[in-house]
């Protein structure tokens, strides 16, 4: 952070403010970390709120303050309430209005100042305060500069604890090629402060139910090779949630599996999602191959380099299609 953001940030906080800490849609756990990291810094001197567009996965219900995270899709009038009030809104996790969905527009037509915390390419210009840097490893790795800048000594077990889950979560725990020795660091801090490192491991990594793993199995079976290209895929039907009894966080980290195969470059995820009208995909690369790009000229996405999403409005089965001719011609173009 430069001296005269740093300014403007101290400046905000010298008086007690009504904050709100805002994750993107479906948020994982390096979003709901930096808004719990945040709730616990700010809460003895302000009034500070969580506010989530949706639901997420139940597995992060360990962390310290969950229970007061309000999910606008459930209390809609509650939130509006305290959006009528604020007079600083956090948006982490993410670079792009439309990534916070139902509560976008609630964002834009605030008065409160806005400060963005981010580590994705490319951020839009909405915030009054914007701190991106896309070569972080994780938000929370941010928002622990953030935090050190202001006041360091506020740090305690739930902060530590809070952001030493999201960088783990976001960093594949300390190998993903945005780890860096800073990031190695920061979780060795973290560590100093009583973080329980298996525990977290714990909870996040074998914490699922048996119908879970029988949907591993099945995506895994699902994975096609394209001929010729260096790219997998596979898919998760409306019937394949139905009869696992899927649940918001089950398919997290499947896609990562078409990695593993030697020379595979591309592995692909689509997930039919009936309730939303719409086919939500999970690209994964590696190499040369930088995905965001693909993501966003051909799914309507955007993300990492090595780690993206997107959106498809067509049948799983057109999606797939259109899929492969969409890379086929992709790589085609741009790797031959
Ligand atoms: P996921 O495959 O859902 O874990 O998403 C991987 C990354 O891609 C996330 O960190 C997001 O930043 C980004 N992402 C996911 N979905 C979208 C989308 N529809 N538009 C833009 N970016 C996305």
């Amino acid at each position: 952070m430069d001296i005269h953001l740093l300014k403007s940030v101290t400046k905000l906080f010298s008086k007690k403010r009504k904050i709100i800490l805002i994750p993107h849609s479906s948020p994982d756990a390096d979003a709901i970390g930096s808004c719990l990291a945040l709730y616990h810094f700010f809460k003895s001197n302000n009034e500070v709120n969580i506010i989530s567009p949706n639901e997420y996965t139940d597995i992060l219900n360990f962390l310290p303050g969950s229970r007061n995270i309000l999910i606008y899709e459930n209390d809609k009038l509650i939130c509006e309430n305290v959006f009528k009030k604020s007079d600083v809104i956090f948006t982490l996790d993410f670079n792009t209005l439309g990534r916070a969905k139902n509560l976008s527009s609630l964002i834009s037509n605030s008065n409160a100042k806005t400060i963005m915390i981010d580590h994705h390419e490319n951020p839009d210009k909405y915030a009054d305060i914007t701190i991106s840097n896309s070569k972080m490893s994780s938000t929370c790795e941010m928002v622990y500069d953030f935090i050190c800048l202001i006041n360091k000594s506020k740090i305690d077990n739930k902060i530590a604890t809070c952001i030493y889950t999201g960088i783990v979560a976001d960093t594949g725990s300390f190998r993903f090629p945005s780890t860096t020795s800073k990031t190695l660091k920061v979780g060795s801090e973290l560590i100093n402060y009583g973080v329980n490192v298996t525990k977290i491991f714990e909870k996040l990594h074998n914490n699922f139910q048996f119908d879970r793993l029988k949907l591993l199995g099945s995506t895994i079976n699902n994975f096609k090779k394209i001929d010729g290209l260096p790219v997998v895929y596979t898919s998760i039907t409306d019937n394949d949630q139905k009869i696992n009894n899927f649940k918001k966080g089950d398919s997290e980290g499947f896609v990562n599996f078409g990695l593993s195969v030697t020379d595979i470059l591309c592995s692909v995820l689509f997930i039919e999602k009936k309730d939303e009208g719409l086919i939500k995909i999970s690209f994964r690369s590696r190499g040369d191959f930088k995905v965001n790009i693909f993501a966003s000229k051909y799914f309507n996405g955007g993300g990492h380099k090595y780690a993206s999403g997107g959106i498809s409005n067509l049948s799983l089965k057109e999606t797939e299609k259109k899929f492969i001719s969409d890379i086929t011609q992709y790589i085609n173009q741009n790797y031959e």
